[in-house]
């Protein structure tokens, strides 16, 4: 799956914090919100 390639440079839109993937969502380690990917392409800017 791509998306982990990219999991490195991603981060958390609210606090910067390092995403983990997990069922087809990116949650942030730090303060636990939620993205949904939507077509392989992860909805950062969504609550
Ligand atoms: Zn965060």
């Amino acid at each position: 799956m791509w998306i982990k390639d990219y999991l490195n440079i991603l981060r958390c839109p609210y606090c910067r914090g390092e995403l983990l993937l997990k069922d087809n969502k990116l949650i942030c380690k730090k303060c636990k919100k939620e993205f949904d990917i939507v077509d392989n392409i992860p909805i950062l800017l969504r609550w």
